[in-house]
């Protein structure tokens, strides 16, 4: 399997989702494969969980951020590294950085919620703030990356840490075997296109599918497009899927790999988080239900077959969380 390059890139391979898995291995934690009987009843499918909620910062992104940190070479550690992100990427760098002795920048937007923003602070990562409808994050981080000589590590658009997002599927796979379908959120598509280089790999007869927010389906029109369509910043409870665009790694290999990218309502992810409530006891933020919002909505449909479902990430705050989960009066 190769997929065509665009000039000057090295896309990651499923190679390089093997080598993130050994660096990863014992430091990261290797999330179960849970069933739900209610959710095959509702669905007439056979669902795999993956729960990256349980995963160290509570998201999938500790896997892409700490292999993109350990990749990178002693003179590099010890310079440092900088990003930018809406939340858990943010956790996630901040954490493995701690975990690796090398220092952290983090640019967030001002209006990241709170819980994200204080846990990052909290791993001892220096915080520069910024206003996500008016700046560019990519400027400032380039800007501050050429200053102080810092390495970017982006959330999504890097081979290192799309390869290591790939890890969650490499295991799901090999704990719960051969899949029909493998269901993904996405923002940039770096989770995406990392599962879809291991499903592809591993169970070739798997058909991937993309799931984001239906008010941002930036993913959806690219896809269907071929080209990167940018859109405003969507206005949606899944923050984690807030991102405008698909990067220039991430794009190419979901052309290659994925069917299709389909959405879901803000409601449908609300009925998803109280479904993971109350039967299967999981706290799952509303990013985090986009996968299993489109098995039980029928977005992708999913009636008889065995199917793989990502729970991204639970870091959702609990004013919010209570809020979501309280029925409309
Ligand atoms: C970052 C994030 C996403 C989107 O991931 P991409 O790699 O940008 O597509 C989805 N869910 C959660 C919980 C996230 O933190």
């Amino acid at each position: 399997m190769t997929i065509a390059s665009p000039e000057g890139l090295v896309l990651p391979s499923y190679a390089d989702v093997e080598t993130a898995a050994g660096r990863i291995r014992g430091v990261a934690h290797h999330t179960p494969a849970l069933a739900s009987r209610t959710a095959n009843e509702r669905t007439g499918a056979n669902l795999v969980f993956k729960p990256e909620n349980l995963q160290r910062m509570g998201a999938f992104k500790f896997r892409g951020g700490y292999n993109a940190i350990a990749a990178l070479s002693p003179a590099q550690k010890k310079a440092g590294v900088v990003t930018f992100s809406s939340g858990n990427h943010a956790q996630a760098i901040a954490y493995a950085g701690r975990l690796l002795g090398v220092p952290t920048t983090i640019i967030m937007p001002l209006d990241a919620p709170a819980a994200k923003v204080a846990a990052t602070r909290g791993y001892g990562a220096e915080i520069i703030t910024y206003d996500r409808y008016t700046q560019d994050r990519l400027a400032i981080g380039a800007e501050l990356a050429q200053s102080r000589g810092l390495s970017l590590i982006p959330p999504y658009d890097h081979p290192d840490v799309i390869a290591g997002q790939g890890t969650a599927a490499k295991e799901l796979i090999e704990d719960a075997g051969p899949l029909d379908i493998l269901l993904v959120c996405l923002g940039g598509g770096g989770l995406l296109a990392g599962c879809a280089l291991a499903a592809k790999a591993l169970n070739p007869t798997c058909r991937v599918f993309g799931v984001e927010p239906e008010a941002g389906n930036d993913g959806q029109q690219s896809l269907r497009s071929g080209k990167i369509v940018k859109i405003a910043v969507p206005k949606t409870i899944a923050d984690g899927a807030q991102t405008p665009f698909l990067g220039d790694y991430t794009f190419p290999i979901i052309q290659a790999l994925v069917e299709d990218i389909v959405t879901v309502s803000d409601e449908a992810l609300v009925a998803a988080m109280r479904f993971f409530a109350e039967r299967m006891k999981l706290v799952v933020e509303p990013t985090g239900c986009l996968a299993a919002a489109a098995a039980f909505t029928g977005a992708v449909p999913v009636a008889g077959k065995r199917v793989g479902v990502i729970i991204s990430g639970g870091n959702v705050d609990l004013a919010s969380y209570a809020r979501f989960l309280t029925p409309e009066g």
